[in-house]
């Protein structure tokens, strides 16, 4: 079965002349353990689609389904336990606690599932080493760069092993050897909790680390490539030309 099931969603903001089709017809599976990006140009759909899976907007047609939940049916109250039981989030502008140091954000999950911490830390430790940044759990975010706060993003989306890891734009505020890092670690997550991923991004190189990318344009899908075995630099290529294809035959 399906981690997660998106199911002919609809998305549309405002009424009548204002009304804007964000999402047309969206069909979409990804299975438990898989690495996938959507891909897609600014006003595609995709932070729309994002939403709509985080549970904080509801679609105008369809289900959206996580682990065979229908996440598309929960109260408030209802969708802020689902997002906090299973779901971890990783966004552009990392999104740390200033007042508390790397250690202490990446618990931070933990503590708001009311988890002892304590009992926890040996895998924050198995966490902090496997994401090189063991050596800064007492620093605080100010006393780090740009790619050390986005690993401490990505520890922290990860240590309550959610059923799914939304990473929206997670390179967009980094240089690119940065970025490179971070698409590493999310392979490194992926392969060693076997956690499901899936990326929001307009970047074909970050995309390429994925295993499989959804192409949007326009609120639908429109292509969809698979990587086989080729490493990232090769399949980049393929995305870039898949990519620029989408954009010209769409316009
Ligand atoms: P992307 O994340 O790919 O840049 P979005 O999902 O943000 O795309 O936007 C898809 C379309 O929906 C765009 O035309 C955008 O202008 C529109 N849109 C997004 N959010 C809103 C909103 N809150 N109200 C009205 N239109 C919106």
């Amino acid at each position: 079965m399906s981690l997660l099931e998106v199911c002919g969603i609809k998305k549309n903001y405002g009424t009548g002349k204002a009304q804007t089709q964000a999402l047309i017809n969206i069909n979409l599976k990804i299975n438990k353990g898989e690495f996938v990006a959507i891909m897609g140009a600014s006003g595609s759909g995709k932070s729309t689609l994002l939403n709509l899976i985080s549970t904080i907007d509801k679609p105008t047609e369809g289900k959206i389904y996580i682990d065979g939940a229908d996440i598309t049916k929960l109260s408030n109250t209802k969708a802020n336990e689902f997002r906090r039981d299973n779901l971890g989030f990783i966004f552009q502008d990392f999104k740390l606690l200033d007042s508390l140091t790397v250690e202490e954000n990446i618990s931070v999950p933990l503590i708001i599932q009311k988890k002892n911490r304590d009992v926890h830390m040996r895998k924050i430790s198995e966490i902090m080493n496997l994401l090189g940044i063991t050596e800064l759990r007492d620093k605080y975010p100010f006393q780090i760069s740009g790619g050390e706060k986005q690993r401490t993003a990505c520890a922290r989306a990860v240590i309550t092993n959610p059923k799914l890891i939304l990473a929206d734009e997670p390179t967009g505020a980094l240089d690119s050897n940065n970025a490179k890092n971070i698409m590493k670690v999310l392979v490194d997550i992926n392969s060693k909790f076997n956690s499901t991923i899936l990326l929001v991004t307009h970047d074909a190189m970050s995309a390429s680390y994925s295993q499989r990318i959804v192409f949007f344009k326009d609120g639908s899908v429109v292509n969809e490539l698979n990587r086989k075995n080729e490493i990232p630099i090769e399949f980049y290529n393929k995305v870039s030309l898949i990519n620029s294809e989408v954009q010209q035959t769409c316009n």
